[in-house]
């Protein structure tokens, strides 16, 4: 579904964000990005969005480079895409319900399909009693909950999620994980950038780490420090 080729990012500011990335993401793949501070998570992501463009290399999206797509086009492939960020980014002007329904309004979705499918995307982060709540009236973790029900009303392939749950305490954290599961389970491709190590410790994804903007591990069925840091330290224990 995603690749990406040999892509470079250097901003105007002359910063190296990636060094020659290449990675491929299939259909119904779970991925985390992992990474320190400044190694290039989103920049890695927000190439996928086309936020930013590669300075050299390519991005594909089922084959079709997206990162040498017309800026008129970007549009309808965001159509295909839910954002989830870190501050959750939802209109405080608004509902829950009429936050959700926008993501589906800017894409001219027909009114009562829209509010089937709200309906339907509320249920799944179990928020349907909050419909009529605004945001600023939510815990953190329901406003994030939200913001994926927000992602998912378009009914979209792929999700990213960038440090998802940066704002919010680890049970939370917690449950706001399972349910991105969940929604990978129905099928639809997760990536997600995160600092959280007890969380990808525990999930056991195949895990992406980048270094100053180069790939350094890509592993499935892994966790923060890999199959072999954590091989020897189990090693360590055993020998103490
Ligand atoms: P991470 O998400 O892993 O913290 P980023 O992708 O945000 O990393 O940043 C990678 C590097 O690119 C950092 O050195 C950062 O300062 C730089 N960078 C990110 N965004 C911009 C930007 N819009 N303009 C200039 N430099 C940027
Ligand atoms: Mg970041």
């Amino acid at each position: 579904m995603i690749r990406f080729e040999n892509v470079h990012k250097t901003y105007k500011s002359g910063s190296d964000a990636l060094r020659g990335v290449s990675f491929k993401i299939n259909d119904g793949d779970f991925v985390f990005v992992i990474g320190k501070s400044g190694s290039g998570k989103s920049t890695l992501i927000k190439l996928i969005t086309r936020e930013e463009k590669p300075s050299d290399g390519y991005v594909l999206m089922d084959r079709f480079p997206i990162s040498k797509m017309q800026s008129a086009l970007v549009p309808v492939l965001r159509r295909h895409i839910g954002m989830i960020f870190q501050d959750f980014r939802l209109i405080e002007s608004k509902t829950v319900f009429e936050n959700v329904a926008f993501a589906g309004e800017i894409i001219g979705m027909p009114p009562k399909k829209l509010s089937q499918m709200v309906e339907i995307v509320l249920g799944v982060v179990d928020l349907r009693h909050k419909a009529q709540a605004m945001p600023l009236e939510l815990s953190g973790g329901e406003q994030q909950r939200v913001a994926i029900a927000r992602a998912m009303v378009n009914d979209p392939k792929l999700i990213v999620a960038d440090e998802p749950t940066g704002n919010l305490d680890p049970q939370t954290s917690e449950s706001i994980m399972a349910l991105l599961e969940e929604i990978n389970r129905n099928g639809t491709t997760v990536v997600i950038c995160t600092h959280d190590s007890n969380l990808v410790d525990r999930m056991k994804k195949r895990v992406i780490e980048i270094e100053d903007g180069l790939i350094i591990r890509d592993e499935l069925a892994s966790g923060y420090c890999g199959h072999r840091e954590a091989k020897s330290n189990v090693e360590e224990g055993e020998k103490k």
